[in-house]
């Protein structure tokens, strides 16, 4: 079978976000809505750059999917706020709105969704992010029947966009406590198997042990290695 086409937009060149608003909706986590000058309208599961720059022109930039849909006049970001973290502690202790700081995107074609093909959905932590944005992008166009969502984390009250992605129907797995008559249990085969429908694409997100975990057991349950798009939330300096 062939596999659908994405043509993602060029980056646009460096440019200024102003944030509009800011918001803690999990603890150790920030949630920026930024108004993005000359904003290049992203496919949902891209991400942006963002560069900050010290008072002694010291700069350091990392990646940040896009959680909002195309049709959001603003840009969504969800950070997870590491400890020793250098980009992460910043947003999420010091950005205020009205603040401005540099990004560039949309970037990531190789993990965009057309929003025309069906697919299937796993996110492990905060690596929903993406896939919030395709949620959102296929309610926006009327075209939720495209999606199947599976989502993992070590409880629900750490699951970002927890309430979003259970109302579009994600299979929730939890790590660390029971979900309904769920055992807290790592994602398995038994969870993706239902959701598998002909001609997906599949789109893993998380941390580098998740995605390669998801990753496996989709190709293990009969996709093309080629149908699985992963993102890894390792590590960025670029
Ligand atoms: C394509 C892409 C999209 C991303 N989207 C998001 C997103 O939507 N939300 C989000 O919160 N993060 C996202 N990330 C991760 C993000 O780019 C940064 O790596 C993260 O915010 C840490 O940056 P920092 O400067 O705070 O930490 P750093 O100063 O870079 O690192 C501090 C310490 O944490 C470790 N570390 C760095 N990154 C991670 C990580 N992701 N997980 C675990 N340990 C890490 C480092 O090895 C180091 O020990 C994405 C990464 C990529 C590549």
């Amino acid at each position: 079978m062939t596999e659908p086409v994405v043509t993602a937009p060029a980056p646009g060149p460096w440019t200024t976000a102003t944030v509009s608003g800011v918001r803690r909706p999990l603890p150790r986590t920030v949630q920026l809505r930024l108004d993005v000058a000359g904003r290049v309208d992203h496919l949902p599961g891209q991400h942006y750059v963002v560069r900050l720059t010290a008072e002694d022109g010291y700069t350091a930039q990392r990646s940040y999917s896009v959680a909002s849909p195309p049709s959001d006049p603003l840009l969504e970001l969800f950070v997870e706020r590491l400890d020793d973290g250098e980009v992460s502690t910043h947003l999420a202790d010091v950005v205020e709105p009205g603040d401005t700081f540099e990004v560039r995107g949309p970037i990531g074609g190789g993990f965009a969704w057309d929003g025309e093909t069906p697919a299937l959905l796993v996110g492990g932590g905060t690596g929903v992010v993406p896939l919030v944005a395709m949620v959102r992008h296929a309610r926006a166009t009327g075209r939720e029947d495209l999606l199947r969502v599976a989502v993992s984390a070590r409880t629900l009250a750490e699951l970002p966009y927890a309430d979003e992605l259970q109302a579009a129907g994600a299979v929730v797995v939890l790590t660390r406590e029971a979900h309904g008559i769920r055992p807290a249990s790592r994602l398995t085969a038994v969870d993706l198997f239902p959701l598998w429908e002909e001609g997906q694409t599949a789109f893993v997100c998380g941390s580098a042990g998740f995605a390669r975990t998801a990753g496996d057991l989709l190709v293990g349950l009969g996709f093309a290695p080629g149908s699985v798009k992963v993102e890894q939330f390792g590590p960025s300096g670029t």
